[in-house]
Parts: C-alpha cells; structure tokens; sequence
C-alpha cells in the first residue's frame, strides 16, 4: 500500500460547492469539462458537461476505460481521392484540436494506466495525435471510494490513491468539500483557477487512508513462471472457455492494439486506426492465410504473456493497473486474477489442481 504521508505544501481544502464552481470557471475560460455522467441507468461514463448538475459523483467507476480520450476507438489519419491522369490527392486529417481539456472525476486507475500507454505511444515513434491529446488534458482524479471484489490494484503496484498521471487526487468528503492533492504543474494551474474557492489547507493536514485492496498474487512470482512456460498445457486449458470476443481488451485501459483500414469506394476513403484485440483469430492473420496464433491457447496466452512478462521486459512495468473491468466484463467468466494466482501458484510448485480456479 503506497504511504499517505503527503507534504502539505501540496494540499488544498476545497469549500463546499466547488465543483459547480470548477466547472463553471472552466467553461468560461473556454475549456472542455470532461466529468462521470450517468449515460443509462447503472453505466457512468467521462462525458462533455455544460453544468455541474450533469455530474454524478455515485459511481464506482466508468464502465469505458479513459485512454479513449487519447486514443480513440476509431479515428481518421488521412483522406484519399483519385485525380483525373491517375493521381491521388492524399490529405493528413488535421491534427487534433488545440481546445484545452480538463478531465474531472476520472479514477486514478485508468490515469494510472496512461504511463504505459505513454510509453507505447512514445516508443520508437512518437504518436502525434495521441501527443497532442494528452498535452491539452489536465487530469483530476477523484480518489476510490468503494473498490469492489474483482478490483486489485495493489496486487499490481497501485492504490486507490496513487496519483500515477494525475495532475490533481481530490478526495471528496461527505460534506460536499474536499481535500485536493497537487501533483504536477499542470495540477497547479487548476488550483490557480479555483483560488476563490480553493485554499492551502490547515498544517497537519494528511489524505485520508485508502480503503483497503487485498493483494491477490505477485506479478514477479508469476513472471518467474512466464518466462519458462511459453509452451504448456495450461494455455489449452485457460482457453477453454474463452470466447476471443475481446470485450477484455477493449474495456482494458492498458491495452492499446489497433488496427490500420482503408475505408473506400472506387474514388475516394479514408484511413482509419481502429482499436484491434489479441484475442481476435484474425489480428495476427497474415495476407497468405497463416496464422502464427492459430488457436485460442495460444492467443490467450500472448494477453498474458504481454501484460505480465513483455511489457515489464521493454517497459520496466506490468501493463494492468487492476481495475477489474477485464473480470466484470467476461460473459464466460474469465478471471484474470484467478489465472494469475494459479500461475503464482504453480510458481511455487503447486500442482495441475490449482488450475481448477480458473476453469469454474
Ligand atoms: S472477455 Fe472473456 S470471452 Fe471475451 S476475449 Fe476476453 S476472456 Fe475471452
Ligand atoms: S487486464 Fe483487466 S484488470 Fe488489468 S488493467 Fe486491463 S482490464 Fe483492468
């Protein structure tokens, strides 16, 4: 669990009513205010508000994962046309908007899971689109308040209060006040903003502890087994009831595979990058119909594998913040912490039996 020993000199007491005001004063400095809307009875979403009164703060998290901010589900990179003499007229889509964006109330898992995206997207090329989304976004995490059974974020090195990305961690409180954690400059500006309504908080002042996440397995126990079972049986077994409809992947706010299609009559269409899925038989199809991920095990296997030993390998971090969507969203019950304590399981030595978790 991360300390909560915070230095004061980065904390601020909000007064009550400071969200209306937040939004207000950021509207008309002309800025997007991004905040959890209930969009259908039971779903909560990050969605464009107008007023406060459209804000929810009853909400366990949004049920679609926050790198759609930056990197959306499907998006144009450029127009094609065909010319007379048989020349194409090809036209980059203008680089995203310049609009500032301030993000309210996103949890601090999936702010979190932006430092692997970040670093994805910032590898041997750097993704302009994504670049310029996430320079024009501040990000105001409000703290969990009510993890619920399929989450563990500590198993995977985070908290219910990790500022990991965040520019600001506001704690609200019952009284309709909060506790606002600076954590950036970014952070700053925001709290510059709300100064009537916002000040330094009391010396002495800490952040209230974090509820508790029970950690579920050790992500390097399960590495040790990783890196000697590429090939086993457990893969099949995993498998088994997978269905490859890759709502894990989508819902998962560390996954970050796209496709890139044409779109297009016979004159003219558009390239676009859509988000694609391991887990899919044809993501990894090639052009002559082979497939170096045939079956489902063996798809299975490459989520696991990249999560948990690839990216920690190229990243120096497991690419899961434990937010437990992947586990909440499988129509067949597929259970990442179940294979994953198996793993661990058979990590030290355990035996075929521990496999049983993951298949009920
Ligand atoms: S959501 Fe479940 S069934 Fe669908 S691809 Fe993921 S693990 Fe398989
Ligand atoms: S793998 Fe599952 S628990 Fe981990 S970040 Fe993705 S959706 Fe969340």
């Amino acid at each position: 669990m991360r300390s909560t020993n915070v230095d004061e000199q980065t904390l601020y007491t909000a007064q009550a009513g400071w969200l209306k005001s937040a939004v207000d004063i950021l509207q008309g400095a002309g800025v997007d205010v991004m905040a959890p809307v209930e969009t259908e009875p039971g779903v909560v979403e990050l969605a464009t508000v107008k007023s406060s009164e459209a804000v929810t703060l009853d909400y366990q998290n949004v049920r679609l994962p926050l790198k759609r901010l930056f990197f959306p589900i499907t998006e144009v990179v450029l127009e094609f046309k065909s010319q007379p003499e048989g020349d194409v007229d090809v036209q980059s889509e203008p680089l995203v908007s310049e609009t500032e964006v301030v993000v309210l109330g996103a949890r601090p898992c999936g702010v979190a899971a932006l430092e692997a995206l970040d670093k994805v997207f910032h590898w041997d090329y750097d993704d302009v689109r994504y670049s310029a989304r996430r320079a024009r976004t501040t990000l105001i995490s409000f703290a969990c308040t009510r993890p619920d059974a399929q989450c563990f974020c500590t198993s995977v090195g985070g908290s219910p209060h990790n500022t990991t990305q965040s520019d600001v961690l506001v704690y609200l409180e019952e009284n309709g006040q909060a506790l606002m954690q600076v954590c950036s400059d970014k952070g700053a500006k925001f709290i510059e903003q709300l100064r009537d309504v916002v000040k330094p908080a009391p010396a002495g002042t800490q952040p209230p502890a974090p509820p508790e996440v029970k950690e579920k397995f050790d992500p390097a126990k399960a590495k040790a087994w990783l890196d000697e079972h590429f090939e086993s049986d457990f893969w099949t077994e995993v498998a088994l009831k997978c269905l490859g409809c890759g709502a894990c992947s989508y819902l998962c706010p560390t996954c970050h595979c796209f496709d890139i299609v044409d779109e297009a009559n016979w004159q003219a269409g558009q390239r676009r990058r859509n988000w694609d899925c391991c887990s899919h038989p044809m993501f990894t199809r090639h052009a002559s119909g082979h497939n170096p991920r045939p079956d489902q095990a063996s798809r299975c296997r490459q989520r696991i594998m990249h999560k948990f030993k690839y990216f920690p390998e190229r990243f120096g971090q497991v690419a899961c913040v434990g937010c437990g969507r992947c586990v909440r969203a499988c129509c067949v019950g597929q259970n990442l912490v179940s294979i994953l304590t198996d793993i661990e399981s058979k990590a030290k030595g355990g035996d075929k039996a521990d496999v049983a978790s993951t298949l009920n």
